[in-house]
Order: structure tokens, then sequence, then C-alpha cells
């Protein structure tokens, strides 16, 4: 297979093209997403042949199919649960980067009880209607479409009123407005929906099924690591001159991930600059750390290699993210131990121009996105130990 892609890339990779025209190439011939249906853009390969063509791509200074929460979230969740006028609708134009996506699950009411949404969509004809609020958006300031959850039946049992939609978000009755977080940046958004329309072809799966197709989404959301920069140092052309723009934009929303992350790369060299490394203590909050990072990450790539098998998103999933917040946590632990007082000290006052503090004030939201770490305990209690589900009220 990597001969065939090898072969195929040197026939057909052409720096000069634009970035749009190299995507539709890419997408047309199945190697963007080599793992999906031949059907739609893919070639019925097995899920470990994504890696395959990454490498590959990479090595070659070529360009993939391109970052965030299109391809990662809603083309898979279209893919499984959509029609086949909305896959071919809205799945080229997603993997060749020309509509981006937010996802509008979250509501001020309903974060991790998120079948209480009362965002609502009535029929009007062939379009919905929506009306509601929506919280945390990632990105939906600049998104083209919203993946879009909606009651649209409230007789019915919280679980079996709400509807799936591809919202489009450049319309008058969707409002975005970004909210500015502890840390200076502002990566989310309250997003007002007052009288927006949403055609009933961009509906994902039956009325009232909204809830089986927001499973599929939020079980690719747990599954994927850190969001990593494409590797387009080894390439020169147009192709890569726009690819890099792209990533450069994209990541001025993610800028503070890393250090939400905790930014465990830093603790020992944290430490010798503040004189601390001898400490016997100190030393051993750091190996311990060091531990915990390494046991998290060897859950994570037995997760990636359960993927990478074609197994579905599984209990890994859980365990992986509630690993990464400990982590997180325990890292920012340290940051405070070493950095003291000047830990409090913001910007190029601060240690290392002010990332230790961005550190602390980041690493909370760690344990929030996603589904937040008690409600991964509820999962791992519940699906993968087989405990007694907890009461519902
Ligand atoms: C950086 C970031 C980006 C995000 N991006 C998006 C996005 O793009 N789109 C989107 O839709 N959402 C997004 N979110 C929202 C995220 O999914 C929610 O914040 C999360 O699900 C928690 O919901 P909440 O904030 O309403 O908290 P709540 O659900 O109100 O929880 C409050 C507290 O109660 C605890 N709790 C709640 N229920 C239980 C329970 N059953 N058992 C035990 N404890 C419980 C929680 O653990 C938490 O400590 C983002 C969040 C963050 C931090």
């Amino acid at each position: 297979m990597r001969d065939e892609f090898r072969d195929w890339l040197t026939a057909h990779w052409d720096a000069e093209l634009t970035l749009q025209e190299w995507r539709e190439r890419l997408a047309d011939s199945g190697w963007a997403r080599p793992s999906w249906p031949s059907q739609w853009y893919g070639r019925d390969l097995p899920a470990w042949s994504e890696q395959l063509v990454a490498d590959e791509l990479g090595a070659a200074g070529a360009v993939g199919p391109p970052l965030g929460s299109g391809m990662w979230l809603a083309a898979p969740t279209i893919l499984e649960h959509g029609d086949n006028e909305l896959k071919q609708r809205v799945l080229r134009p997603t993997m060749t980067g020309e509509r981006s996506w937010c996802q509008l699950f979250s509501e001020p009411g309903a974060g991790s009880d998120l079948a209480g949404l009362t965002t609502r969509a009535e029929r009007d004809g062939d379009e919905w209607v929506v009306n509601g609020q929506k919280v945390w958006s990632t990105s939906a300031h600049y998104a083209d479409f919203g993946m879009l959850l909606a009651r649209t039946d409230r007789d019915a049992p919280k679980h079996a009123g709400i509807t799936y939609f591809v919202l489009p978000m450049h319309q008058p009755g969707v409002e975005a407005r970004p909210l500015r977080q502890m840390n200076g940046y502002a990566s989310f958004n309250e997003v007002f929906l007052t009288d927006a329309r949403v055609p009933d072809a961009n509906r994902v799966g039956a009325p009232g099924a909204g809830w089986k197709v927001a499973l599929t989404t939020l079980a690719h959301e747990r599954s994927f690591g850190a969001v990593r920069r494409p590797r387009l140092e080894r390439g020169t052309g147009r192709v890569v001159d726009e690819a890099a723009t792209e990533a450069d934009h994209f990541f001025e929303t993610y800028r503070w991930y890393p250090q939400r992350a905790g930014r465990v790369d830093l603790v020992v060299d944290l430490a010798r600059r503040v004189g601390r490394a001898d400490d016997p203590v100190v030393r051993q909050r750091i190996a311990a750390l060091l531990s915990l990072q390494r046991a998290q990450e060897w859950t994570a790539r037995r997760a990636a290699a359960a993927r990478a098998l074609g197994r579905p998103p599984g209990p890994e999933g859980s365990l992986g993210k509630l690993g990464a917040s400990r982590v997180a946590r325990a890292a920012a632990e340290v940051h405070a131990m070493l950095a003291g007082a000047h830990g409090t000290l913001a910007g190029r006052d601060g240690l290392l121009d002010g990332i230790v503090t961005e550190v602390l004030v980041s690493v909370p939201a760690q344990s929030i996105a996603g589904g937040t770490d008690e409600v991964q305990h509820n999962i791992i209690g519940e699906r993968v130990l087989g405990l007694p589900k907890e009461p519902a009220p």
C-alpha cells in the first residue's frame, strides 16, 4: 500500500497548485481518507492506512486534509448517519477546507447533562426555525457550519426529542460573541440563535434521533489526542505556503492548548533555573509527574493501536482523557511549587515569559472540555467496570 501511495504521490503532487486544487485531487483519489468507503472519497482500507498516508505526506513535504472539527467530528458523524444527498453536499468542501466547522452542543444549562438542552427547532415547510443559546462554542466566530443539537419534540422523553442539524452559520439569526477566558485568550463563544433557519435537507438522521447521532460525535471527540501542527517544513511552493497560513489561522484558537496540558516538558529546566533541582522533595515530585506522564502516554498509544486496528473508539478514550487531566493538574502543582509567588505574575514579568502562569490558569480547562472528569468517572464506572448506574432524578 505504501508503494502504491508513493507512486500516486509522485505522479500527482504539484506544489504550485492552490491548496484547494491539491486537496480536491487528494479527495477525489480516495487517499485523503483511505479508510472511508470508496463511494465517499475513501478506498475501503483498514484504519491503519490513515497513519501510513499521513507519514508519507509528511515525508514528501506534501499537504494533507484540513485540521479541525470538520474532519475530526462532523465528517465521520455524517458519514455514519447522514443521507446521501447531505454527504454529497458537505463532505467534499469539508475535506478541501472550503468549509470549516464548530460544535453547537453545550448550553448555559446543559453541559454534562447535554440531553437537557433547551434550544428548540420548529418545522416550517422545508426548513426548521431555531431559537436558543449555545455556549463554549470553539471557533464559532468564523465557522461556516455548526453541528447543532436542538429539541424538536418537547413532549418526548429528553433523549428522544433531540435532532441533529448542519446549521449554516453565516446568516442573520446566528450571532457568535467571543468570551474572554482567565488566561487572556478568547477561543470560544456564546452563540445566540434567533429565528435562525436550517433546511430540512441539513438534518443528520431522523427527527428525534439526534442523541444517537451526537454520541458518534462525542465518541470521536474523546478519542483524539493533542492537536498537532502538520509537518510542512520539508515542503515548498504555493500549496505549502497556503497550508502554513491556514495552520497559523487555525492554531490561533489553540495557542494555549499546550499550556492547558501542563507543559511537563518545562519542569526540569524550570527546577534548574530557580535553583531547586537538588531539593529531594522537588526531585521526588518531578519523578512522580514524569512517571505519570509516561504511563499516560502508553495508555494513549494503546488506544491509538486499537483505533489503527479498526476498533471503534472505546473506553480507552475515557481513560486517556482522565489521565491527561491528572497529568495536567500534577504538572500545574509542580510549576506552582517551583514558581512560588512568581506564579502570580503574567506576561513578561512572569517565569519563562509568563508561560508558567499561563499553565496555572489554563490547566482547569483540561478537566472540563469534551466532558468533565467526574462525567468520565461515571462512564468508566458504568461502561467499563459495570457498576450500577448513578440514580437519575
Ligand atoms: C476549552 C473548552 C472548549 C470547549 N469547546 C466546546 C465546543 O466547541 N462545543 C461545545 O458544544 N462545547 C464545548 N465545550 C463545553 C464542554 O463540553 C462543557 O463545558 C462540559 O461538557 C461541561 O459542561 P458544563 O460546563 O455545563 O458544566 P456542568 O455540566 O454544569 O458541570 C459542573 C460541575 O458539576 C459536575 N457534574 C455534572 N454532572 C455530574 C454528574 N452526573 N456526576 C458528577 N459530577 C457531575 C461536573 O463534573 C462539573 O464539575 C468546551 C469546554 C472547554 C473547557
